[in-house]
């Protein structure tokens, strides 16, 4: 099988960015995103304004920066792309910041990562497009005071309550992306495989969307390995058995949930009696980072009804006991 992360991310990047939509118009689902972005985009071109800073918010790979390029595009402005721990000292904000042309979008992707130093410059910036700022140290040390261009921050963070609320209170709109449905993740696959130039049927395309998590990024990820399944063992084209199995050998099943997902399942319904249990004990259980099960791992577990958060900590439901084909417990566990 051909393993296009053979040492090769630049083909990759290429494939990325030829598959990001570029107008509102194709960003598919997130109904509800989608119209808010509209009419304040709208509103804002008709004043000739910059549009107001947004925040965004939702699991990885759901399309917050596809959507930040989507907004200057739409726009019709420039964008500068940076992420909170790239921003290590107030100076590399105030470079971005100094470089922006009127109107322009700056994103910052895990904004909930600044340091607090960094986050200090960025009020002023966003409340009065002033660049307030210490240069040189001890009695040298000055406060210079600079206008900006007016700007839009978009700010991306997987979850709104890691932001400090005085930062999140400066974001005038507010979106957060959900899960895709299948339908909407069919539609994601059967474009990206328009773009790719691959044979693939209907039914291949709706198998990729149902073992995708809900996450274009998925979906676009297992449409590339259905694709050297196909090339190799089926003369190319995606039909719905190919597709079924190529993702059973990459160990996706007809829920999506993959190698992961069933680890930490399995570890709340063994090792903890199906819980509750907090999040650092399961940490410790599966040898992940508390952020992974956080942010990447159980949201969709917990979409789907396979975890339930509770005051006191993760627990089990009937169907985590079914999808292993245990019992359930006498007591429930709720
Ligand atoms: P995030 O920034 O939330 O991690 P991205 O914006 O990088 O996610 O999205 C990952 C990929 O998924 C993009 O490269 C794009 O191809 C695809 N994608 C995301 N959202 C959409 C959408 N609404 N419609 C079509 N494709 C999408």
């Amino acid at each position: 099988l051909v393993d296009a992360r053979a040492g090769n991310q630049e083909t990759l990047d290429v494939i990325d960015r030829a598959l990001r939509p570029k107008r509102l118009a194709d960003y598919e689902g997130q109904p509800k995103a989608r119209e808010t972005m509209q009419v304040f985009i709208d509103a804002a071109r008709g004043r000739a304004e910059a549009l107001d800073h947004v925040l965004l918010f939702g699991p990885p790979g759901l399309g917050k920066t596809t959507l930040a390029q989507i907004i200057a595009n739409e726009m019709g402005v420039g964008i500068k792309v940076t992420s909170g721990p790239v921003l290590e000292r107030a100076g590399d904000l105030a470079a971005l910041l100094t470089n922006l042309q009127p109107h322009d979008v700056l994103f910052i992707d895990e904004i909930h990562r600044l340091s607090p130093v960094v986050e200090e410059v960025l009020y002023p910036a966003m409340e009065d497009y002033q660049l307030d700022i210490m240069i040189g140290e001890g009695p040298a040390a000055r406060s210079i005071k600079l206008d900006l261009p007016p700007f839009t921050l978009v700010g991306a963070t997987t979850r709104a309550g890691l932001l400090t609320s005085p930062l999140r209170d400066r974001f005038g709109i507010t979106a957060r992306l959900e899960f895709y449905n299948v339908a909407d993740l069919t539609h994601i696959v059967s474009r990206s495989a328009r773009i790719l130039n691959l044979a693939i049927e209907p039914e291949g395309a709706t198998e990729v969307a149902r073992r995708a998590r809900g996450t274009p990024r998925i979906a676009n990820r297992l449409l590339r390995r259905v694709r050297d399944f196909a090339q190799v063992r089926a003369n190319g084209v995606i039909t719905q058995p190919v597709a079924q199995d190529a993702l059973a050998m990459l160990e996706v099943d007809e829920r999506g949930f993959d190698h992961q997902d069933r680890r930490m399942l399995q570890a709340l319904v063994e090792k903890f009696d199906g819980g509750p249990v907090g999040v650092d004990s399961l940490a410790a259980a599966l040898g992940e980072e508390r952020g992974t099960i956080e942010d990447v791992i159980e949201p969709y577990l917990i979409q789907q009804g396979y975890i339930m958060r509770t005051p006191r900590g993760r627990c089990a439901t009937r169907q985590t006991y079914t999808l292993f084909g245990l019992p359930q417990p006498q007591q429930s566990a709720t």
